[in-house]
């Protein structure tokens, strides 16, 4: 059946309306910028905090999340809109992107109704920032080795002792969620359990990692003694495994899924292009050209099969193992995109602050290996797709790997 791609007539009058929101608030907003990627610092969180709850105040946040938790209720077109206009204005990507793309979600599918009142509201708004505690020195890929440790208490309490690391904005979260170790008698995968934390708890050390590309996004996270309420459990005991699977899940629709160019705009590519082709030779112009098509082409079918995503996910599917795909090719895209900006900028992409202001071009390359990275490195996301998709033989290994 063929796609329509032209707004219906309510679509188009939410698009006029939101595109009015956006210039009268234009001042008060704040826009992408090279800053963000270098180093978003604490000021700089905190404007884009204020941004995120501006836009949640006017209802474009949390757009297909249901109205009882603070969301509107729309549907995934809708969704789509908001992308495209906040991109259209140089409106950066939410600041709470971890609490809306996989700390909420998970909340939403796990969490006590008393968790899902009291957290996903102010998570919207940014209120409360969120990070994602999983990862550890001994376990990145085989999550399920995660070692670090939670002991019921006698007064039913959880003690935890561990460090997690790679953890993104652990130094801006007041609440993260926790994958920790609770029966070591079971093979891996069942001895698991999923915690909020609330990262102010005595006993939560947070040390940031400097970044290749300059920034400082991720931290390590020590937990020594610290104590957790069992209200603050998400899912039974021993279902951590399953939580986590829901975040990941998400984490990949949100990297790559939702339709959203990646570090980079191909506007600004195109932009950058007209700007400097007539520098190159001929020849060279000629594979410039071919080049830019191509990013051009994926980044156009990344974005209408994210759309595609976005209505699964609307109508309350989770997503499977398809996301890992779509994680796959967005930043596939996103490499090549960055690597074109880089080659068209020539020894400008080289400069933090180049004479020209053009210097994101080499922070972004620089940040894409990352991307590769986070959420399941592309090694384990084609043997995902290759077993679950394709439905070749698993790897001859004894422990899974998942992330
Ligand atoms: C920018 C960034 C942000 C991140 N943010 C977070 C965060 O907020 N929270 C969090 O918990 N973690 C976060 N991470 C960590 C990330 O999830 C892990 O780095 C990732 O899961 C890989 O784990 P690892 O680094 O331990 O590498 P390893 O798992 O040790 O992998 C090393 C290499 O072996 C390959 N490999 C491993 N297993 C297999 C296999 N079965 N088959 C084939 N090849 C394999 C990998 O592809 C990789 O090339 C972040 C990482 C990055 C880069």
């Amino acid at each position: 059946m063929p796609v329509d791609f032209t707004d219906s007539a309510g679509d188009a009058e939410y698009r006029a309306r939101l595109r009015d929101f956006l210039r009268r608030h234009d001042h008060e907003l704040e826009h992408s910028d090279s800053e963000y990627l270098s180093e978003p610092g604490v000021e700089r969180i905190e404007e884009l905090r204020r941004t995120q709850a501006l836009l949640y105040d006017g209802g474009y946040v949390g757009v297909t999340w249901p109205r009882e938790y603070g969301g509107q209720g729309e549907g995934a077109i809708r969704q789509a809109i908001v992308t495209e206009e906040l991109a259209r204005a140089s409106i950066p990507g939410l600041v709470n992107h971890l609490g809306i793309g996989m700390c909420g979600p998970t909340i939403m599918a796990h969490g006590s109704e008393d968790q899902k009142q009291r957290y996903l509201r102010r998570l919207l708004r940014a209120d409360d920032m969120w990070c994602q505690l999983f990862s550890e020195p001994g376990s990145g890929s085989d999550l399920a080795a995660s070692r670090t440790k939670a002991v019921r208490q006698d007064d039913g309490t959880w003690r935890v002792d561990g460090q997690k690391v790679w953890t993104t904005f652990a130094q801006y979260a007041a609440y993260g969620i926790l994958l920790a170790r609770t029966d070591t008698d079971v093979p891996k995968h069942r001895g698991l359990t999923m915690f909020v934390i609330d990262m102010s708890t005595p006993g939560v050390t947070v040390r940031p990692l400097r970044q290749m590309n300059g920034a400082s996004e991720f931290n390590e996270v020590f937990f020594d003694g610290v104590v957790i309420s069992d209200a603050e459990r998400l899912g039974e005991v021993g279902e951590g495994w399953r939580v986590a699977l829901t975040t990941l899940m998400n984490e990949r629709v949100a990297i790559g899924g939702a339709g959203n160019e990646l570090g980079m705009r191909t506007d600004s590519l195109v932009a950058r292009a007209r700007e400097r082709l007539p520098h190159f030779s001929t020849g060279e112009q000629v594979r410039l050209r071919e080049q830019l098509g191509r990013v051009l082409v994926e980044n156009l079918a990344i974005r209408y099969t994210g759309y595609r995503r976005l209505t699964a996910l609307a109508r309350g599917q989770t997503p499977g193992p398809e996301a890992s795909a779509g994680k796959l090719s967005a930043v596939r895209a996103a490499i090549d995109g960055a690597e074109l900006g880089v080659r068209l900028s020539g020894p400008d992409a080289a400069f933090a602050r180049a004479a020209d202001g053009d210097w994101r071009w080499h922070t972004t390359q620089a940040s894409m290996p990352g991307l590769a990275i986070a959420g399941g490195t592309d090694e384990v996301l084609r043997n995902i797709i290759g077993e679950r998709v394709l439905g070749l033989a698993p790897e001859p290994t004894p422990g899974k790997a998942a992330r």
